[in-house]
């Protein structure tokens, strides 16, 4: 399919020299807990099918996570967190996500993200952000016919999907819409574009969870009105 191309370029993307350095400087070094591992090391493309009418997003792949398994929102207990509320909706097949052999799939749902390299402290630097957009961008359009709702886990992400949405040809509203858990924007049809759901959620990552910030009833009520707009 043309996400399958649009993927495989992805992966062999070399653009922002920080981040090439470091995707590859965090594969040498490796974590203890991961020295038998052959790191991804590479740009992360999307994960689920190419029909998909829910996507959800967070800002870029972690070092030991995607960056590692080669699968967005793998490898990891933001990823565990996730799938879990994906599977209590029937979305995912199982709760939890090892690797990339795992037999992991995905019904409606894609994980994709505005950064596909992991970033130093998982934060990209605003040209590397701005640098990355095209992907993404490509990305929506190519799903764009099915494409009801798109979920962005915390506002680091938020702030960079608004831009990507913006050049795959839908109008934001001004003021541009703020982040918030349960942020809920529609985006209306434009010539190009069908009309489609934004919606916020706090990111699952550990600080969040274990705070009790994000809980698994918080993510999985954001998840299941994506899911009922996306028609899952
Ligand atoms: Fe390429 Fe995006 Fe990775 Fe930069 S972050 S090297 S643009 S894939």
């Amino acid at each position: 399919s043309g996400l399958g191309e649009l993927d495989s370029l992805l992966t062999g993307c070399r653009a922002c020299p920080r981040l090439v350095a470091w995707r590859e400087e965090v594969a040498q070094v490796r974590r203890a807990a991961f020295q038998d591992w052959d790191y991804w090391a590479r740009p992360v493309p999307g994960f689920g099918p190419p029909d998909a009418t829910v996507v959800v997003v967070g800002l870029a792949p972690a070092a030991h996570g995607g960056n590692r398994t080669g699968r967005m929102f793998t490898g990891d207990a933001t990823g565990d967190f996730l799938f879990q509320a994906l599977h209590t909706l029937g979305l995912a097949s199982q709760p939890t996500s090892d690797h990339a052999g795992d037999g992991l799939t995905l019904h409606g749902v894609r994980l994709t993200s505005p950064v596909h390299c992991a970033p130093p402290a998982n934060r990209p630097t605003p040209l590397e952000r701005d640098t990355c957009r095209s992907w993404l961008a490509a990305e929506l359009d190519l799903l764009s016919p099915g494409l009801r709702a798109v979920v962005v886990l915390g506002g680091f992400g938020w702030q960079a999907l608004l831009p990507v949405l913006a050049e795959a040809g839908w109008r934001l509203p001004r003021p541009r819409p703020a982040f918030g858990h349960g942020a809920h924007v529609v985006l209306p049809a434009t010539e190009r574009r069908q009309e489609v759901h934004l919606l916020g959620s706090y990111h699952p990552s550990q600080r969040n969870t274990f705070t009790g910030r994000l809980t698994m009833p918080m993510l999985v009520d954001v998840l299941r009105e994506a899911a009922g707009i996306g028609g899952l």
